[in-house]
C-alpha cells in the first residue's frame, strides 16, 4: 500500500518538481504524524526527510513515521533540511500558499544556483482532501461527540441564558466529553443577529420569538466537526417558519446531489436556485459548504466557482443559509461523507424546527 508520502511523490513529479519542502504544520502533520509546533518536511522519490527543534525530539521520536529520516534538532529548520537535499540539481518545490516572501529568499540565498524553486499550490491539500476510513471515522467521532454536548446544552433551555452563556457551556460540554479542543469558537446568535454569518456571542438573552442560530464544532484526534442547527426559542411567527422550511428544504436537496462524479458548484447550485426561486438569492451570501479534516475549512469547496468534482471520501459540510438584516438567520448545517454509492450523512441531530423554552 503506498503512503501519504509515496502519492505526494507523483503529484509533486507531475507538477515539474523533484522534491518538495513542506513547511505548512497543519500538512507536516499529514504526512509524517508529528502533531507538534515546529517542523518541516522534505519529500521526494529519494528522500523523505523530517526536521524540528530541540523542544520536540522526543515527541518527533514516538510520532514521525518510520519512513522519514529525522535530521539532527536544530533553530534553523529550513538550514537542517536543506542539507539533505540529495543533489546540488534539481527542482525543489515549495507551498507557495505557506512559505513567506522572507523565507523564500532565504532558501533562495542558501542553496547552490542549479537548485530550482518551483512554486506549487495545494498538493498536499488534494490529497487531505480525500479522507482514509480512519479519517472518517475520526470525523464521526467528533460529530457523535459534538452532537451529545449539543443535545446537552439545550435540554437547559434557550430564553433567558446570553448568547455568550450559552457558546461557553457548548464548549464546556465538548471539551468535557473528551475534546481537547472546539474546532472554532462557537456561534450563537438570536434574532436579528442570527443575520450574521459569523456573529460573534455577545452578553445578550435570547427571548421567546426569536430564531437562534448555533454553529459549532468539536476536535478530536486531529479531526474537526462543522455543524449548525437554528432553534426556535418559544413560538415563532410565520414569517421566521416559512424561512426555515426554504432553508431546510434547500439543505435536504444539497444533501441529496451530493454524489461521487458531482461537480461542486451544481451541487451548490441545486441548493441556491431553491433558495433563488423564493427571491431570497441575494440573502445567502456564501458558499453551500467546505471540506472537513484536520482542519475545519479545506478542499473541496462546495461553492459557485469552485472547480471540484467530488469523490468517494471528501467529507463536506451542506450549510445554506438565509440572513435577513436587521430581523433574522437561518442556517442548518450537516457533515456528509460522499460514499461509491452516494454519501452518507455524519451528523445525528434532527433538522425538524425544534421549540425550546
Ligand atoms: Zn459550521
Ligand atoms: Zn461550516
Amino acid at each position: 500500500m503506498s503512503t501519504r508520502a509515496d502519492r505526494l511523490v507523483e503529484l509533486l513529479i507531475a507538477a515539474g518538481a523533484d522534491a518538495m519542502l513542506v513547511a505548512n504544520l497543519v500538512n507536516v502533520r499529514y504526512l509524517t504524524g508529528f502533531t507538534g509546533s515546529n517542523a518541516i518536511a522534505l519529500i521526494g522519490p529519494d528522500v523523505r526527510a523530517f526536521a524540528t527543534d530541540f523542544r520536540y525530539v522526543e515527541q518527533a521520536a514516538e510520532e514521525v513515521d518510520a519512513s522519514f529520516d529525522r535530521v539532527a534538532p536544530s533553530r534553523d529548520l529550513l538550514a537542517a533540511i536543506t542539507d539533505t537535499l540529495p543533489s546540488p540539481e534539481l527542482r525543489l518545490g515549495f507551498e507557495e500558499a505557506h512559505l513567506s516572501v522572507r523565507e523564500h529568499a532565504r532558501l533562495r540565498e542558501r542553496l547552490p544556483d542549479r537548485i530550482e524553486l518551483v512554486s506549487l499550490h495545494g498538493l498536499v491539500e488534494m490529497l487531505r482532501a480525500v479522507k482514509a476510513p480512519e479519517e472518517a471515522a475520526a470525523i464521526r467521532a467528533a460529530t457523535e461527540l459534538a452532537d451529545a454536548a449539543f443535545t446537552r446544552v439545550i435540554s437547559r433551555g434557550l430564553i433567558g441564558h446570553s448568547e455568550r452563556d450559552l457558546a461557553i457551556t457548548l464548549e464546556f460540554e465538548m471539551r468535557r466529553l473528551g475534546a481537547p479542543r472546539t474546532s472554532f469558537e462557537p456561534i450563537v446568535a438570536s434574532g436579528p443577529h442570527g443575520a450574521l454569518p459569523h456573529a460573534r456571542p455577545r452578553d445578550v438573552e435570547v427571548s421567546s420569538g426569536q430564531l437562534v442560530v448555533i454553529d459549532w464544532g468539536a476536535q478530536l484526534a486531529g479531526y474537526c466537526s462543522d455543524c449548525t442547527r437554528t432553534l426556535a426559542a418559544g413560538r415563532i411567527n410565520g414569517h421566521g417558519a416559512e424561512i426555515y422550511q426554504l432553508v431546510l428544504d434547500a439543505q435536504v436537496e444539497g444533501v441529496r446531489a451530493i454524489a461521487a462524479g458531482a461537480a461542486a458548484r451544481e451541487v451548490d447550485a441545486v441548493a441556491r436556485e431553491m433558495i433563488d426561486s423564493q427571491g431570497h438569492g441575494e440573502h445567502f451570501g456564501h458558499g453551500l459548504g467546505h471540506g472537513v479534516g484536520l482542519e475545519v475549512h479545506e478542499a473541496p469547496r462546495l461553492a459557485q466557482h469552485s472547480d471540484a468534482v467530488l469523490e468517494p471520501g471528501n467529507v463536506v459540510t451542506v450549510e445554506p443559509g438565509v440572513y435577513l438584516p436587521g430581523e433574522l438567520g437561518v442556517r442548518i448545517e450537516d457533515l456528509v461523507v460522499v460514499t461509491g454509492k452516494g454519501r452518507e450523512i455524519l451528523t445525528g441531530l434532527s433538522k425538524e424546527l425544534a421549540v425550546i423554552d
